[in-house]
């Protein structure tokens, strides 16, 4: 598959799940905008745009959401079906996946990411909430979408300091 096809596929499956790229970008602008005062949001969605063409973050999204797929459909073996449908808080490997995404932009990228798994702002939020209440399976996609968030605002940040 072509790059341009790679970075189709992968925002397509995530928009699939119920995230839009302007959701992330949303996030991105709204962690960096207190340090950057004149941030526009074109900024921002360069930066996401950047992160996406990455292969790192693609083979990511491919591995992670289609993890999530596969439970939301009781397709994996066990036990590895119910950790990850039951989003099981010591389960952990949807926060390791990510890493690769995080240190794109150096390790600011990995603090960025700490405070939005935390404060799950925006759909990360939203996503988490729809997991528990229904049968979706968010466990891969809201760590994926955070470490995307993460790694843009960090871009953000360095470009803004150059
Ligand atoms: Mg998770």
């Amino acid at each position: 598959m072509k790059s341009e096809n790679m970075k189709e596929t992968c925002i397509r499956m995530i928009e699939e799940r119920g995230c839009k790229i302007a959701d992330i970008v949303e996030i991105v602008y709204d962690l960096q905008k207190k340090y950057i005062p004149d941030l526009d949001l074109a900024t921002c969605i360069d930066a996401v745009d950047r992160v996406l063409g990455k292969r790192e973050v693609q083979y990511a999204v491919f591995t992670g959401v289609e993890l999530d797929y596969l439970a939301e459909n009781e397709k994996l073996r066990e036990p590895l079906q119910s950790l990850v449908n039951s989003d099981n808080p010591l389960f952990g490997i949807d926060e390791i996946l990510v890493l690769s995404i995080c240190n794109l932009y150096g390790s600011i990228g990995l603090t960025n990411f700490g405070y939005v798994d935390k404060v799950k702002p925006g759909i990360i939020g939203k996503l988490d909430k729809i997991g528990k209440e229904t049968g979706f399976c968010h466990t891969f996609l809201d760590d994926i979408i955070g470490a995307i968030a993460a790694a843009a605002a960090s871009s953000v940040a360095h470009n803004a300091q150059d």
